[in-house]
């Protein structure tokens, strides 16, 4: 996977941002362990319609997700992190259809 980052605000090169700039700073407290926050986040399988319905197990798909934040110092909305990978189809486990007195939690 390729991973790009943006450190700063493309705008006024501000280092730090309103979403992600708190949950370091909990992560840097210590009261929650190492998390991404953002203001939004995109993923998205890049095909058409028909490569995603024709896709067989075990091919792959380019999948790009998108991390945007907000600069404190300018309000400049901006892409953070950019992931590029791929997604797998995988077979798909069957499902067990339970009655609802056999459900777990409702056994006996
Ligand atoms: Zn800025």
């Amino acid at each position: 996977m390729q991973v790009i980052k943006h450190e700063e605000c493309p705008q006024c090169h501000g280092k730090q941002t309103a979403f992600n700039g708190a949950a370091q700073q909990l992560v840097k407290d210590g009261r929650v362990k190492q998390f991404l926050a953002c203001a939004s986040r995109y993923s998205s399988v890049i095909g058409t319609q028909e490569v995603i319905d024709n896709l067989k197990v075990g091919e792959s798909l380019p999948a790009i997700t998108i991390y945007t934040d907000a600069c404190v110092k300018c309000g400049c909305m901006y892409a953070y992190l950019i992931e590029i990978g791929s997604v797998t189809k995988r077979e798909k486990k069957p499902t067990l259809i339970l009655p609802p007195n056999r459900r777990p939690g409702n056994l006996s």
